[in-house]
């Protein structure tokens, strides 16, 4: 009843995955699981049909999608995703793991998501705001500060939010700050919302080592991603006191068993926009890194990037899933087998949804907090949220992970049943 994870090494599709997830929550759901089938049908799906006039005067047609998966306990939330893989088996597994997210870090949401297939980096930026603007206003018949609330993911950004923001205000004839997260500053966005999800693996890590007896005063750290979550991630366990041994990025894997300075490296890739060629630390074969001596490991980059031969070979105590899916079901089993603990993503990587909830409800209430104020209030939803995870694990003698899904599955279910079947 183990094996909660995102992927299979023998891949299957990110759907059929996500099934066979609730599959394995639901004997430990009690009379609860009466009501599971709820999660394993999205209740809303939209395939739109997007044409966009190229520079050149064509005329091309992507396929975007918006699926809100369950609406129980709020509105939906979750990303908006830019890529050429995206379909609609992809969006329904995103849009379920948000419901899950939420609920895990009890939020008040239900889970979404959304995406257009295409090569953004192919386009120009006009070809970008027409393709946003023409899909945000397809899908603005679903969409809404009060129904759901998209954000950045993939490929996306802060300034696909404000295109989004705009179109949605034009097209209701009042400005609608509240309809997406993940906008810029100015324009009612959050303060703190970069580093969210960075600080959010930190919180999360601190309270897990603190119980398992893992020292982070002194600790040896390895990061894999150097980009907005590793780099904040990084960055508060050295001033935590721990030592940054080893991070790898797409450029390179560097390595310094003293520790790597975190401001300096910092100053070097805001330059250099990559980690190669740093003069403080020793370039390393890039499957060395796995291999370094950690404590704590925090995949912050991709999924599927502890395989079973990997964790075979870490030698940390903590692993800290900053990316969303980087273990592989085999991996978990083998981690498990060996005593490393595993953070999991739905509760490690929920700082970013937790700031983007601050970022809606500073522009519900039209008034906007500091920075000082959003951060301990994020301390206290993710330390809350960890304790609880934490205490539910020991409770049913289970990992982190379906101890997430248990607690999470466990506030979706009760949200359906009192709600009961509408009509009846
Ligand atoms: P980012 O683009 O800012 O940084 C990604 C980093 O990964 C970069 O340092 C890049 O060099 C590195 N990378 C890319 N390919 C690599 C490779 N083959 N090997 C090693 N490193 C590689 O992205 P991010 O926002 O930091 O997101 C990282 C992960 O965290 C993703 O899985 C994302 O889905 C997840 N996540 C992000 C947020 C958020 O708020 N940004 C929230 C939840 C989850």
């Amino acid at each position: 009843m183990e094996k909660l994870s995102y992927a299979s090494e023998n891949s299957t599709s990110a759907w059929s995955t996500y099934l066979q997830q609730i599959d394995r929550v639901a004997p430990y759901l009690g009379e609860l699981a009466r009501w599971i089938d709820t999660l394993r049908h999205p209740k809303r799906a939209l395939i739109v049909d997007i044409p966009l006039q190229m520079d050149d005067g064509s005329i091309r047609h992507f396929e975007g999608y918006r699926v809100q998966h369950n609406l129980s306990r709020g509105p939906g939330k979750g990303g908006v995703r830019y890529h050429p893989n995206v379909d609609l088996n992809e969006v329904m597994a995103l849009s379920a793991w948000m419901t899950i997210k939420c609920a895990a870090v009890n939020l008040p949401y239900g889970g979404a998501k959304g995406g257009i297939r295409c090569d953004p980096f192919a386009l120009s930026e006009g070809e970008l705001e027409r393709l946003t603007r023409r899909y945000t206003s397809e899908i603005g018949i679903i969409i809404g500060p009060q129904k759901d609330i998209p954000a950045p993911d993939v490929g996306t950004n802060s300034k696909v939010m404000a295109w989004m923001m705009d179109t949605y205000s034009m097209n209701n004839g009042t400005t609608v700050t509240g309809v997406v997260t993940g906008k810029p500053v100015h324009l009612g966005g959050s303060l703190g919302r970069e580093k969210a999800t960075g600080r959010g693996v930190f919180i999360t890590g601190r309270e897990v080592a603190r119980r398992a007896g893992i020292p982070v005063e002194g600790a040896r750290v390895a990061v894999q991603g150097f980009g907005n979550v590793g780099s904040e991630a990084a960055r508060l366990f050295a001033e935590a006191g721990a030592s940054v041994v080893a991070i790898q990025d797409h450029s390179a894997t560097i390595a310094n068993a003293d520790g790597i300075d975190m401001a300096a490296l910092s100053r070097w890739q805001l330059e250099h926009k990559q980690i190669l060629g740093f003069p403080g630390a020793q370039k390393i074969d890039e499957e060395a890194f796995w291999r370094t001596e950690m404590d704590i490991l925090i995949p912050a980059a991709l999924e599927g990037q502890i395989t079973r031969a990997r964790a075979e070979k870490l030698s940390c105590k903590l692993v800290l899933e900053g990316a969303n899916g980087p273990t592989y079901p085999e991996a978990d089993d083998m981690l498990a087998e060996r005593g490393i603990i595993v953070v999991p993503d739905v509760i490690c990587n929920a700082g970013g949804v937790t700031v983007s909830y601050f970022e809606w409800v500073q522009d519900m209430a039209s008034f906007f907090w500091s920075e000082e104020e959003i951060n301990a209030r994020m301390d206290k939803i993710m330390t809350d949220a960890m304790v609880h995870v934490w205490n539910k694990a020991n409770e049913k003698s289970c990992s982190l992970r379906t101890a997430a899904y248990i607690v999470a599955c466990e506030r979706i279910l009760m949200a359906r049943k009192e709600r009961g079947i509408y009509p009846g």
